[in-house]
């Protein structure tokens, strides 16, 4: 009895997980049910501009598999996080970049429920507007 309600509970979870993935804006760009045009794309993570950009250089560094916040992440996910900060590294050298922030929002500064870092440089950087 247990067993199956410990089966039903998982299912459940599972069913909500699904359901949150199949509206998550990220994960239509990442699985190609939106258009995207990543700037760079890795085993594990995907790179793009942001649709409104705060600064000169805004750039979205996302993990693949969906991750909800920063709040959420697991020791299960350091592959991914260590390949989001390579991709980082990518970007800064190949835009040369003199002077960069990355940035994650959280709690109800975090609009787009799955873990993104922001990558900010140049002028006009607008803290408010993330
Ligand atoms: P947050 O506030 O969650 O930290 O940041 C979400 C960011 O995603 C915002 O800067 C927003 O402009 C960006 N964004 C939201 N929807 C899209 C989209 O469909 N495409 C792109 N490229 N950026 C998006
Ligand atoms: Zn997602």
């Amino acid at each position: 009895m247990i067993k199956k309600a410990r089966f039903l509970a998982k299912e459940a979870q599972l069913r909500v997980k699904y359901i949150m993935e199949k509206d998550c804006i990220f994960c239509k760009l990442i699985n190609g049910q939106m258009k995207a045009n990543f700037v760079v794309e890795t085993e594990k993570v995907v790179a793009f501009a942001d649709i409104n950009p705060v600064s000169d250089v805004h750039i979205l560094i996302v993990p693949k598999k969906h991750i909800e916040s920063v709040l959420t992440i697991s020791r299960e996910d350091a592959g991914d996080l260590v390949e989001m900060h390579e991709v980082a590294k990518k970007l800064v050298s190949d835009n040369k970049l003199e002077a960069f922030r990355l940035a994650y929002n959280g709690g109800r500064f975090q609009h787009v429920g799955h873990l993104h870092m922001h990558l900010l440089a140049g002028r006009s950087i607008q803290w408010s507007k993330l």
